[in-house]
This record gives structure tokens, C-alpha cells and sequence, in this order.
């Protein structure tokens, strides 16, 4: 089996609850939303090549051709795997646009994913080959789709399949314009699968910064609902990393 990859690199997570653990990437092409702050865009669509990083770290990256199948990318994550790698990061684009690939990955290096959660009947097909989820919920004013209800409905679907059986947090990009009543929906959704769910909303990385007091006014709403509400930025950008 073959799928269309954008790159693949080792690196350090620079969202979530695991933000600062070394992870090798492998970022899928093609995403289903068109978020209004994307930073991978050319991930969104197909081209003929895949970048492939040599040397761990190093960014000396080559092309092959797209598709890519799973012997020669199980071999790419091989050769960058270090001492302090966790897992394997399967990120986009969206990935689960490509799941029965990742399950025929069959791999012993743990699997982290990062979704955009709209796939829920994708992601019943990985829910006992990830040892991570990190799912995202949108909000209205991410402008990523014309079908928000609908939306929302899928995310809220694929953060109960994978916390009923792996280990499970969402994130949820925090814009100037959000507010409380913009996160509402996405908070009481979360609370009503288990409230033990940890809820990280990330600022989003721009020269508009969102207001310290905006943050702490919407952590406060979503610890009414939620147990653990954390504000993690994307670290990755402040140290300059892919
Ligand atoms: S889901 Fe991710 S890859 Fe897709 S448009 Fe939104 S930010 Fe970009």
C-alpha cells in the first residue's frame, strides 16, 4: 500500500501535552478543511514529491517520488530514529485521510496522531494502534469549513473512539476573535465524553496576539466543565524548529 507524503523528519513537538518530546514526523498530504490559520498549506493538496530528511536533525533533505510505500517509509523513520525519540508523529495535512495505510504501517515505534478529528469512521479503524491522540476541535471562527454542526458532530465522535481506549487530549486554537460563547459548544461537547479529557487551547502563532486576559477568561470557563485546561503555545516556532 502507498500514500501521498508531504515529508518526513525528526524533530521536537512543539504542541500538546507532549510538547517537547523528540518524535520523527511523517506530515500527510491532503486535509479536507481549509483553516483560516493554517501553517502547513502546502500540505493540503497532492504533489509529486515527498521530502525525505537524511540525517536526524539536520534538514538535509532529499526528494523521491509520491506515493511512497510503507517498506521504504517504515526504513526513512528507521534511519532518523534516535536515543530520545518517542514516537512516530502522523500529522498533515490530515492523516486520518489515510488510515488504512497507517494501519498497515504494523509497526513496533509508538504512534502519535494529530487530527483534525473529522473522520470519526476513519479513526475506529487506528483506535487500537495509537498510543496518542491529539485531536483537534475547530471553532467557528477558524473559517475551516462551510459545515461547522457537522463538523463538530465528527470531532466530537473521534475524541469518544479514541478515549474510550487510548491515551486522548484536544486542542483547540484560541484566535483574538474567540470567546466564550465561540467555545462553548466544543467545551460542553468534550465534557459530556469524560471531563477528565485534559483540554489545551493554543494561542494562535501570529503578530495579533491573543490578550493574557482573554486566555485566563477562557480557561476559566472551560475549567468550570473540564478538569485539566492548560495554555500551551506551539513551542516548535519559538525555537525556530519545522
Ligand atoms: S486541519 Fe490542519 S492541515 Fe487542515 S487546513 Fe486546518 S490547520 Fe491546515
Amino acid at each position: 500500500m502507498q500514500a501521498q507524503i508531504e515529508e518526513v523528519f525528526n524533530s521536537i513537538q512543539g504542541e500538546g501535552t507532549y510538547a517537547g518530546a523528540r518524535q520523527v514526523f511523517v506530515r500527510f498530504q491532503q486535509c479536507q478543511l481549509h483553516c483560516a490559520y493554517c501553517d502547513t498549506p502546502k500540505s493540503r493538496s497532492i504533489s509529486g514529491s515527498c521530502s525525505i530528511e537524511r540525517t536526524s536533525g539536520k534538514g538535509d533533505f532529499h526528494s523521491v517520488k509520491n506515493p511512497v510505500d510503507r517498506d521504504f517509509l517504515i526504513d526513512a523513520i528507521s534511519k532518523l530514529w534516535s536515543p530520545s525519540t518517542r514516537h512516530i508523529s502522523l500529522t498533515g495535512g490530515e492523516p486520518l485521510i489515510h488510515a488504512d495505510f497507517i494501519r498497515e504501517l504494523d509497526t513496533e515505534f509508538p504512534l502519535y496522531l494529530e487530527t483534525n478529528s473529522g473522520f470519526p469512521d476513519e479513526a475506529r479503524k487506528l483506535k487500537d494502534v495509537i498510543a496518542v491522540a491529539s485531536c483537534d476541535i475547530k471553532l467557528p471562527e477558524h473559517d475551516s469549513t462551510r459545515h461547522y454542526d457537522e463538523l463538530l458532530k465528527n470531532e466530537l465522535e473521534t475524541i469518544s473512539i479514541f478515549s474510550d481506549c487510548t491515551e486522548t487530549f484536544v486542542k483547540i486554537v484560541v484566535l483574538p476573535e474567540t470567546t466564550i460563547a465561540s467555545l462553548s459548544e466544543a467545551v460542553n461537547g468534550i465534557a459530556s465524553i469524560d471531563q477528565d479529557i485534559p483540554l489545551i487551547l493554543q494561542p494562535v502563532t501570529s503578530k495579533i496576539h491573543v490578550k493574557t486576559g482573554q486566555l485566563f477568561k477562557l480557561m476559566d470557563f472551560a475549567a468550570e466543565k473540564l478538569k485539566d485546561v492548560r495554555v500551551i503555545p506551539q513551542t516548535h516556532k519559538m525555537m525556530g524548529l519545522l
